[in-house]
């Protein structure tokens, strides 16, 4: 006898996409959390050993037809082929729903929904749903045109809710990505390993412990660690944990060590930061980044400022390049000061070490000027574009845009612009871009960026220029 629980391969449907956002609110726009989630799920089954395809993986508008398509062609029509189409309902309710074709038994979906349950979501039901025309075939075409697939709608939770579900989709829909993993491999009796923290390679023909360590500038030692690993034997396929090093918590920033095919941008996206941002925070001037450098990133979007002043004095965190020479003169103080203040043995600084600025030192101005409602602003050591952008609530682009600067250099001294009294601020749509993520950066919703700008869709072009709410 055949074992019905064999598994040939899942299709991951991210619903909805490009010129189709699904439903939205809330700061939640459903074709990007689908995304989101059909990605996680994507990863971890890959990391599982179990065989996996996505009908998308960016923000692309398909037709039911052709979605259809790409689910019957990943593998074929058979029944040990599982779809699991990914979407955020919207209709006031709260809790997940999951529906099942009209060809299945609710196995599959119930246990999906106590996963979920377990995660932390509450569950309303799971159900079949007829066409109306003809009460023999599945109302959705997921399961109508994709026979005789295992396929089921999964309904995470509600972003219109009145209840939880809009802080549970925001902030818990790994969790529940990760419940359907789970739920998976239980209905198909698979092996599972909980998710670790961090970065992972899988091993390709031709890699060694030492050709692996050294793409990403640790060493095998510390490879072998990371993996638990007694021999040096790797196999093809074999899924290692890379990362951990690259990454150190200091305070209000992580250190991140430069690793192989890393860029700015996909930095920036992954620590949900902007690129300007980082090159700010690190006095980059160039976008070229070397393996091993090291950069210092921002831990969440509401860091201020990089100096806090106390009462002894202002506190400064090493960035990649400085120097005592550096720091103490951009200060006006002298090497031995910084080092008595510090209780520093050596010359030797690491980045995102902090370090005492005595605050009698240094003089701040800030003044207004009369010319309507910008207010000057005169540089002082340690300032960036960035902390100075925070301290007045506007963007970096902004003062950069108020004062024509090509460059994010500042000098000591340089009187800025700050466009301080406008009620909106302008963002200009970077690559990757959805509503969903400036409204989230900006602390607005979704739908109040979509009226104060006009729009009419979620559609957005590089180089557009959208009004921000400031206040
Ligand atoms: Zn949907």
């Amino acid at each position: 006898m055949l074992d019905d629980r064999a598994l040939t391969g899942v299709v991951i449907d991210a619903g909805h996409g490009g010129s189709d956002p699904g439903a939205s609110g809330n700061g939640i726009v459903e074709k990007d959390l689908t995304l989101l989630i059909s990605k996680y799920m994507y990863d971890r089954l890959r990391e599982l050993g179990i065989p996996v395809k996505m009908t998308r993986t960016t923000d692309e508008t398909i037709d039911s037809t052709t979605r259809s398509e790409r689910i019957r062609d990943a593998y074929g029509a058979g029944d040990k082929v599982i779809v699991v189409s990914n979407h955020i309902n919207a209709g006031g309710g709260d809790g997940a729903e999951v529906i099942y074709a009209l060809r299945n038994n609710s196995k599959f979906s119930n246990t999906i929904l106590e996963e979920l349950e377990a995660a932390g979501q509450n569950v309303r039901k799971n159900y079949q749903q007829r066409l109306p025309s003809n009460p023999s075939k599945d109302y959705y075409f997921i399961h109508r045109n994709t026979p005789n697939t295992e396929a089921v709608i999964v309904e995470y939770g509600f972003l219109d809710s009145n209840k939880d579900d809009v802080n549970e989709l925001k902030n818990n829909y790994k969790d529940y990505a990760e419940a359907v993993v789970r739920a998976i491999t239980k209905y198909k009796n698979l092996p599972y390993t909980a998710p670790i923290e961090g970065d992972f390679y899988t091993v390709q023909k031709g890699d060694s412990l030492w050709s692996i360590a050294t793409k990403y500038g640790i060493t095998v030692d510390e490879l072998k660690k990371l993996n638990n690993l007694t021999s040096n034997v790797l196999k093809v396929g074999q899924t290692l944990k890379v990362k951990s090093t690259t990454e150190k918590d200091v305070g209000d920033y992580l250190v991140y060590t430069v690793k192989s095919g890393d860029s700015l941008y996909s930095i920036a996206r992954k620590y949900n930061t902007t690129v300007d941002i980082i090159k700010s925070i690190n006095n980059l001037t160039s976008d070229k980044l070397t393996i091993n450098e090291q950069l210092l990133l921002p831990k969440g979007e509401d860091i201020d400022i990089e100096i806090e002043e106390d009462t002894k004095g202002i506190t400064y965190i090493v960035k990649p390049g400085d120097t005592l020479y550096k720091i103490a003169t951009s200060y006006g103080i002298s090497v031995d000061r910084l080092k008595s203040v510090n209780n520093l043995k050596s010359d030797t600084l690491s980045v995102g070490e902090e370090l005492l600025i005595p605050v009698s030192d240094i003089t701040v101005e800030e003044k207004d000027d009369n010319t309507g409602s910008n207010i000057s602003y005169v540089v002082v050591s340690g300032d960036n574009l960035y902390s100075i952008a925070n301290k007045y609530g506007v963007s970096v682009d902004d003062i950069k845009k108020a004062n024509n600067l090509t460059s994010n250099v500042l000098q000591i001294g340089q009187v800025l612009i700050i466009p301080g009294t406008e009620t909106y601020a302008t963002y200009t749509v970077k690559e990757g871009d959805t509503l969903y993520k400036i409204a989230n950066k900006y602390g607005v919703s979704v739908t109040d960026l979509m009226t104060i700008n006009n729009l009419t869709g979620s559609f957005l072009s590089v180089g557009e220029e959208l009004l921000i709410p400031t206040k």
